[in-house]
């Protein structure tokens, strides 16, 4: 791959263009994603928890650069279902998941907070074993390309296609960040994209066993995700306010650059 130099990158850094972030508005996912191989090479990598959005990410990125970095944060909490779809995803498109954990075992995280903490303070569960392996692995980028849509939580209703990410200080690319539901599945379906054999069990959004289960007729798609508490969020797609700048070419989109 090509080591990309920040120097030629058409952002500053704390800041993407309004220019840019408007013309990537009116981009395809895969646009999106060619521009973010091609300025960014071996400094970008795709995040995904495997569920279905990121399932369309990943065969997308299959068909326009093979040698595309994927990374997971591996809580060691996962269903049987999301090791087993791992496996699936290396086999299939030939990459070797990078896996990113806390700095605590559970077990060790048992001797020093008690045992089931996500019952008592999810939020530190989730610090401690989900943002801070994120913002260590995201220390080694440029970029991370997310499958985040608009319309999952409120916290995402103002996420745009390319914007700084003022939480963890680099380029995030959310390439369906306009997608429908619907629109997930119909790529799933017309590419034969593998998926966790979860969602056809009413679990429509999946994360660590402790915080998860299947929803019920009529509930929102993430009612399912941390029941009994307020918390919709993990943490990690919090939209913070990103400086501008004035300035962009938006318009050079290229082949894959490595
Ligand atoms: S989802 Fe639950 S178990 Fe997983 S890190 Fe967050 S609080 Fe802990």
């Amino acid at each position: 791959m090509k080591d990309h130099k920040r120097t030629s990158f058409e952002y500053v850094k704390g800041a993407v263009s309004e220019e840019l972030q408007r013309a990537a508005e009116h981009w395809t996912p895969q646009h999106a994603l060619s521009w973010a191989f091609e300025k960014f090479g071996n400094r970008v990598a795709i995040s995904s928890a495997f569920g279905a959005e990121g399932m369309v990410i990943i065969d997308m990125a299959s068909r326009i650069c093979p040698d595309f970095r994927l990374f997971t944060v591996d809580t060691e909490f996962l269903f049987p279902e999301t090791y087993k779809l791992m496996d699936r995803i290396e086999e299939r498109y030939g990459v070797t998941i990078e896996r990113a954990y806390s700095l605590l075992s559970p077990e060790e995280q048992e001797r020093t907070h008690g045992d089931a903490l996500w019952t008592r303070d999810p939020d530190l569960c989730c610090n401690l074993r989900k943002v801070e392996p994120l913002r260590r692995k995201l220390g080694e980028l440029d970029a991370w390309i997310t499958s985040i849509r608009r319309d999952q939580t409120a916290a995402r209703s103002d996420a745009r296609r390319i914007e700084w990410d003022t939480k963890f200080n680099l380029v995030k690319i959310n390439p369906i960040v306009d997608w429908t539901s619907k629109q997930v599945w119909r790529y799933i379906h017309d590419h034969d994209v593998p998926y966790n054999e979860l969602h056809n069990q009413d679990y429509p959004s999946i994360g660590c066993t402790h915080c998860t289960r299947a929803v019920r007729p009529g509930e929102d798609p993430r009612a399912g995700r941390w029941p009994g508490f307020a918390k919709t969020e993990c943490g990690l797609h919090v939209i913070e306010p990103a400086p501008v700048i004035a300035e962009a070419t938006a318009s050079d989109i290229a082949e894959c650059g490595v």
